[in-house]
């Protein structure tokens, strides 16, 4: 019964050296997820940047062709206007008003153009520049996660050696002690405790002095009366 004891404190010892690979592959795993995430941000920024590009260049072409179109109805009404054919001053003063207004039409249109180009560059500075930050950083995160992905490599390489010792002993307790331990480890973290004079070091009560005795002498497996703990 003593070598089971013995079998258990060597489960317990590669339990805990599970549960401490596991939680680095845990945090190695967060970490990646955290880079990725800053990555698909930047990426997600250079896009609405192109957007907004896209979207000016397109403003910008819409109101260059407005321009030609009202150049074109400015030359036809001035060459209509100096062509003599009109005669009647009502006619004649209604032809310069129109021409006035493709003018006022013409120089705000001109006015936007420039504004609408200049909105245009700084975009595409602007895009340009976040272009550049993502090359350089996106590549520094990517070799940071395949650092973090070699690391969680190693890690689970190293848990795999650990499970298959595991099973190994699993195969030397006998399988009710082994389901015994097991749900004693999903309450407690130790499932097997050293005894502290009369004291159980897992819920730190005292056991009855034969209950002590036992645990000295390694008498069998011992539990403590009050937690349930294989007591060593
Ligand atoms: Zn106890």
């Amino acid at each position: 019964m003593s070598d089971t004891l013995e079998n258990l404190q060597k489960m317990q010892a590669i339990d805990r050296q599970k549960d401490a690979l596991q939680q680095k592959i845990l945090k190695r795993k967060r970490e990646k997820d955290r880079l990725r995430e800053e990555k698909e941000r930047l990426e997600a920024e250079l896009l609405s940047l192109k957007h907004a590009l896209d979207k000016a260049r397109l403003a910008l072409a819409r109101k260059e062709l407005e321009l030609k179109e009202v150049e074109e109805r400015w030359a036809t009404t001035k060459s209509k206007l100096y062509s003599g054919e009109i005669t009647s001053s009502k006619e004649l003063a209604q032809w310069e008003k129109s021409m006035k207004k493709l003018e006022e039409t013409k120089d705000s249109l001109e006015n936007e153009i420039l504004a609408e180009m200049e909105n245009v560059e700084n975009l595409q500075k602007e895009f340009q520049r976040k272009g550049q930050e993502v090359t350089e950083k996106g590549t520094l995160i990517a070799q940071q996660i395949e650092v973090k992905e070699n690391e969680i490599a190693t890690l689970e390489a190293e848990l795999a050696v650990l499970e298959k010792e595991w099973q190994g002993i699993t195969s030397l307790i006998p399988p009710e002690i082994l389901a015994y331990y097991m749900e004693l480890r999903k309450k407690f973290q130790d499932a097997v405790v050293s005894l502290l004079g009369e004291v159980c070091q897992g819920c730190y009560l005292s056991v009855p002095t034969i209950v002590a005795k036992a645990v000295r002498r390694r008498e069998g497996l011992v539990r403590c009366p009050n937690c349930g703990r294989f007591l060593c």
